[in-house]
């Protein structure tokens, strides 16, 4: 056709369009396909360029191969005696579903039709064609209202008493052709003319509203101009052993091997897709025309063979005889991505990387949660029913009844209710709630807030920081403009997208049981260098990442342990102590729970490294905040002035000294910016005894297991250091709480000591810090927050979202790790690190050890291992062997 196809089949497509390029390819293996060429996208956009004139020669081009087509065929375009129909179809090089049309039947007027009732005694066929053609021409070309010809047929079908085109006869389609011909004023009788304006026509659908919008919101260049595919016609329609139809190679909702499809008698092109007909499955055509089907399973088998992937496949039969008009790689759900790659690299059409790269983390993402039914989310929101959308921060669907207290979700579940919990932000005191609730909304917060973090590490699905909505504590509802939302109002979320909606929408779970996606990610495994690991801090969370393919975990944050909610008042007792015995006292109540804590990690993760951060929060985290202290005394004070009773005074009395003793001590540990305050080793070196007594216990249930049989693999890690001086002193204290306890145990059980890199001082001092640290270990949401001076519990909810919308930042950093500067960091600490040994341990374990593209930047850099909620880890697996591939 054209020279200038030496960049491969992408510029083949580029230059034909996917379709043209296939019908090429297909006729070239001897597939049928109707006779036919490809008018160039070099030729539209010249067109297109060229105020709407044809470029120099096209059209004797395009007669000339028409010639060709005559000949093969023996028949005429425009000759009543022998008349060759033809299509005009459009293909650009990226599928664009629905925005360019096609014309079918070019090439009849009164006399080609009369001559082809001549030949084919068939009326009704003729007409029916004939009508096709004028409404196409007239919708697509003349640019009329397909209503007008739509009305017609139904007032046609009306008259006659049937429901379908079909049905009409031969006199009332002959009749329908002459309506059709009075509302198409412009429809040239010459072939030529139709064939040359239906050209023209597909090359200004090009720049058309509807294509140009499509194209915006797919990302496709609007510089591509597309194909025209010229074709001689087959026809389906030609009565009982003619057939249409459409079909994939495999399920394209399942990925189950064997051809999945609809097919129609007696018709033609998109009375298929366009639904006026019921149409019947595709293993119906075995028994209508079992040689046709046969053919088409062969050409199936073919086209696999040649495009190594799953085809959609348009054909037509015409007297029994199979042709193909169309094949392209077929949509799939997640699902039957993962099988058909599992599937095509057992049956040798790919290779294993091939099946690996094919596969987006998205989609492994989508198997691990439950989704919302399609059908429900579509009549939910025609319904007016979708009432707001948020950050997309846990995916996954959660559908229940609203609870705006963490009590009453955890009362409410466990009557056995599904619970949604709503609050303006979550807080540690919330978590049992929100381990209660199905899914969790919230009116603040962003990416990585506390209800985001929490939902993710425990796979609740959640959306947060729905600004629009507002919640009312005290009355126990949410109002959002008109619309309020009572406790026990049922409400439907979607963590992958963010959308809520008013309502209980059905759900559904992908299966995964049935081990494709197991197979593929252990593929992915053997390709990958890139460790994975997960942030678990329960022995449940531990089982199942490692259920999940997670290599040790990466981050265990102790704090956790401590808001659980029966350890809480033993831990505010001991920040409440006012001399280190009675803080010793507490710590000895805390350090026997830790560490069974630990020892079910080490039991979860046997053999594998658990790194196990000392507590890191600020100590107020642990006490009520301000307000709620006011409130509570405020309220106890005004119930004392009515109390009636003298044991109700005591007890209140009681309350209000307890809470004015809080008071004082959130007074005390008061801080301007806590963030940058009293916290992470800062707090060890002010409270050793915490230190020493989490050490102990990580020391003691590592001889635990090991007395057990067990292979633990302690690695503790420092939070939060700035200076080696911070790192040499906790070290001192971790290291002689090991001496003591493996001496007092007799056995000694192999650990590292580490710190975190999530301060630019540490980064930028890294080699003095790995003097005295065994691993370093990327603090990446502290790291990003230190490095932007940008609070990352307030920017996503401010002015982070229109540093986004405008254009400011060109991504969420906190998504995905910035690469100029705090990956700078990050390489200084990698390059200290391994100037002090090869192998030096280097992870990351922020929120960006989940996100593919922060994965691949690990990758490329040499990290050891990232490490992300359990939930994340066979996505990290996969998108760290897609960066190896
Ligand atoms: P789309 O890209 O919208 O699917 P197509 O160009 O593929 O448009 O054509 C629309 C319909 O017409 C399809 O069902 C196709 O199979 C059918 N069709 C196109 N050309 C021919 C032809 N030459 N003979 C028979 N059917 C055809
Ligand atoms: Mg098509
Ligand atoms: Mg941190």
């Amino acid at each position: 056709m054209e020279a200038g196809l030496d960049g491969g089949w992408d510029s083949v497509r580029g230059l034909l369009g996917g379709k043209g390029a296939n019908l090429a390819e297909m006729t070239r293996l001897g597939i049928p396909v109707p006779p036919g060429f490809t008018v160039t996208t070099r030729a539209c956009l010249s067109y297109l360029d060229g105020d709407g004139r044809l470029p120099d020669g096209l059209w004797s081009q395009v007669l000339h191969a028409l010639h060709a087509i005559e000949d093969r065929l023996d028949k005429r375009f425009g000759d009543p005696a022998a008349p060759l129909l033809v299509s005009c179809r459009s293909g650009a090089k990226f599928s664009m579903p629905g925005m360019m049309d096609t014309v079918l039947n070019l090439g009849l007027n009164d006399e080609t039709a009369k001559g082809l009732v001549a030949l084919t005694g068939d009326e009704h066929f003729v007409f029916d064609s004939y009508r096709r053609l004028i409404q196409m021409f007239g919708t697509v070309v003349l640019g009329l209202r397909d209503e007008l010809f739509e009305n017609v047929l139904s007032d046609a079908r009306h008259v006659r008493g049937v429901t379908s085109d079909a049905d009409l006869s031969a006199d009332e389609l002959r009749t329908v052709v002459a309506r059709f011909r009075d509302l198409a004023a412009g429809f040239p009788t010459d072939p030529a003319e139709q064939l040359r304006m239906a050209i023209e026509a597909v090359f200004s659908s090009w720049n058309g509203r509807r294509a140009v919008d499509y194209r915006n919101a797919a990302g496709i260049a609007h510089d591509l101009g597309t194909a025209v595919n010229i074709q001689a016609m087959v026809f389906g329609n030609l009565g009982e052993h003619s057939a249409t139809g459409v079909c994939m190679t495999r399920s394209g909702a399942t990925g189950l091997p064997g051809l999945e499809g609809d097919f129609l008698v007696n018709a033609q092109g998109e009375d298929v897709v366009s639904g006026t007909r019921a149409t019947r499955p595709i293993e119906a055509l075995a028994q209508v025309m079992p040689t046709a089907y046969a053919e088409l399973q062969a050409m199936a088998a073919k086209l696999e063979a040649r495009y190594h992937e799953m085809q959609d496949i348009e054909f037509t039969v015409e007297d029994g005889r199979l042709w193909l008009l169309q094949t392209r790689d077929g949509k799939r759900t997640a699902q039957a991505a993962v099988r058909i790659a599992v599937d095509l690299a057992n049956e040798g059409l790919i290779g294993r990387a091939d099946a690996v790269r094919r596969v987006t983390p998205s989609q492994v993402d989508f198997f691990l949660h439950p989704q919302l039914a399609v059908a429900a989310r579509q009549q939910a929101a025609d319904e007016g029913r979708l009432i707001a959308t948020g950050l997309n921060v846990s995916p996954g669907a959660a559908v229940g009844v609203a609870a705006f207290d963490p009590d009453v979700a955890q009362r409410l579940a466990g009557d056995g209710r599904q619970v949604i919990l709503v609050r303006p932000e979550t807080k540690p005191d919330d978590v049992h709630g929100m381990l209660a609730a199905e899914g969790i909304l919230t009116t603040r917060g962003g990416r990585t807030s506390h209800a985001a973090l929490v939902a993710r590490q425990f796979g609740k699905p959640a959306v947060v920081g729905v600004g629009a909505l507002e919640v009312d504590l005290v009355g126990h509802r949410a109002t959002m403009g008109e619309l309020v939302i009572e406790e026990g109002d049922w409400l439907s979320l979607d963590g992958s997208t963010g959308e809520v909606y008013a309502g209980r929408l059905d759900t559904f779970v992908p299966d995964i049981s049935d081990g494709w996606l197991a197979t593929l990610l252990g593929w992915a495994d053997d390709l990958r260098t890139l460790g994975v690991r997960a942030n678990a801090d329960y022995p449940a969370d531990a089982r199942r990442a490692r259920d999940y393919g997670a290599e040790g975990i990466g981050l265990c944050r102790t704090e956790h342990m401590f808001f659980q909610s029966e350890r809480l008042p033993v831990m505010q007792r001991m920040i409440m102590s006012d001399s280190v015995t009675e803080r010793r006292d507490a710590l000895a109540e805390l350090e026997p729970l830790q560490r069974d804590d630990f020892l079910g990690l080490f039991r979860a993760m046997d053999g594998l490294p658990v790194i196990i951060r000392l507590v890191d929060p600020p100590l107020h985290e642990f006490l009520p905040t301000f307000e709620e202290l006011s409130k509570r005394i405020t309220d106890a004070k005004i119930r004392l002035s009515a109390a009636g009773s003298l044991d109700e005074v005591d007890d209140l009395l009681g309350r209000l000294r307890r809470d004015e003793d809080l008071l004082r001590q959130v007074r005390a540990l008061h801080e301007s910016n806590p963030m940058l305050g009293l916290r992470g080793v800062r707090l060890a070196i002010r409270h050793p005894e915490i230190l020493q007594m989490q050490a102990r216990a990580i020391f003691a249930a590592a001889c635990d297991a090991a007395e057990e049989g067990g292979g633990p693999r302690p690695e503790v890690m420092i939070p939060l250091t700035s200076d080696a001086g911070e790192l040499i002193r906790a070290r001192q204290v971790i290291d002689s709480e090991a001496a003591a306890v493996f001496a007092d145990r007799g056995i000694t059980v192999d650990y590292l000591v580490g710190t975190m890199v999530e301060t630019p001082r540490a980064a930028l001092t890294a080699d003095k810090l790995a003097e005295h640290a065994d691993f370093f270990s990327v603090g990446s949401n502290d790291l990003t927050q230190t490095t932007y001076a940008l609070s990352r519990d307030d920017a996503e909810t401010s002015f982070l979202i229109d540093y986004l919308r405008t254009g400011v930042y060109d991504h969420d950093p906190f998504s995905s790790l910035d690469p100029d500067g705090v990956g700078l960091l990050i390489d200084r600490a990698i390059a200290a690190a391994r100037t002090r040994e090869d192998d030096f341990e280097v992870g990351v374990c922020g929120e960006h050890g989940g996100d593919p593209a922060s994965i691949a930047w690990c990758h490329a850099h040499g990290l050891t291992y990232v490490s992300c909620s359990p939930f994340r880890v066979p996505v990290a697996r996969l998108a760290a062997a897609q960066a190896a591939l």
